[in-house]
């Protein structure tokens, strides 16, 4: 009996040593495995994301660098304005980003201004971000017939000419188009912007009138029209409108601050102020349905 007893005592001893151990060892797995998961999942979320946020870097500036290739107003000058501006615009695509940049949207309207470039040509550009000097007068500024303008109105000799056609052929359709405003002086543009602001305040004058220098009445190429009957600001409902809305462009004009562009112009719609900018132009401009700001960012290089 004593054999025996001492023989089940030494089994429960083992299996109890076995118990233990078991326990022992399923308990260290649990924590390694714990611990390995834990780990791994922390490494996941650190790691991860940043492989991906590299990636996506790397992706648009491979993107731009193809870009830069395919596209001929590129300009390698503004390559960190191009990054900025995609950084804060991630949903742009990437030809809108270089567009929108070369029209100056990154930055704010009479901010970082430059002088305009291409004066005394139908391609000058003058906005909130392109300026004229005090002392910039355009060459070859002549009177536009009275018999189409109010009296004392100027254009630049090409301009005018055009002009004077379109009102011409406007007429033999019964139609009146008259210049009331063209030229204006920096002087004069100066003291029209002051009675604005002080009639509207600066934020409200700033839409529909430009500072000093920045107004494109002093390139000689801009006209004011209306039809005699209605006040001017009401242009879009005569039939004058209608005519030019299908023909300006035929002349080389084309309508200058469109409805649904106000960012790329920095003007609200204006149904009458016209800009003379040449056929080519004016006719590219409207079958394209763009701003002159775009054709200028896209099609005239000032780089
Ligand atoms: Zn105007």
């Amino acid at each position: 009996m004593k054999t025996a007893k001492r023989k089940k005592l030494k089994i429960r001893k083992k299996n109890f040593t076995i118990f233990i151990l078991t326990i022992f060892s399923f308990l260290f797995l649990v924590t390694k495995c714990i611990n390995i998961i834990t780990t791994h999942t922390t490494k996941e979320t650190k790691k991860v994301p940043t492989t991906k946020e590299k990636q996506k870097g790397k992706n648009k500036n491979d993107k731009l660098e193809t870009i830069k290739k395919e596209l001929e107003y590129y300009n390698e000058e503004y390559q960190e304005r191009y990054e900025k501006y995609l950084e804060e615009n991630p949903k742009l695509s990437l030809e809108q980003v270089v567009k929108n940049v070369n029209m100056h949207l990154d930055q704010m309207p009479y901010e970082d201004i430059e002088e305009a470039k291409y004066q005394n040509t139908e391609k000058i550009l003058v906005n909130k971000h392109y300026y004229l000097t005090k002392d910039y007068v355009p060459k070859n500024l002549e009177n536009i017939s009275t018999r189409y303008a109010l009296s004392g109105m100027k254009l630049v000799k090409n301009a005018k000419e055009a002009f004077e056609k379109m009102a011409k052929d406007a007429e033999k359709q019964d139609l009146t188009i008259v210049a009331m405003s063209s030229y204006r002086s920096y002087t004069y543009q100066v003291n029209l912007y002051n009675r604005y602001t002080k009639e509207d305040g600066k934020e409200k004058a700033d839409t529909y009138s430009g500072r000093a220098g920045h107004s494109e009445h002093q390139t000689g190429l801009a006209v004011d029209v209306y039809n005699k009957e209605t006040n001017y600001t009401n242009f879009e409902k005569t039939d004058e409108y209608k005519w030019m809305q299908k023909h300006a462009q035929d002349y080389g004009f084309i309508l200058r601050f469109p409805k649904n562009k106000e960012k790329e112009t920095g003007y609200q719609f204006e149904s009458w102020h016209y800009r003379y900018v040449g056929i080519e132009i004016a006719k590219y401009i409207k079958n394209n349905n763009i701003s002159f700001e775009e054709y200028y960012a896209t099609k005239i290089k000032d780089w």
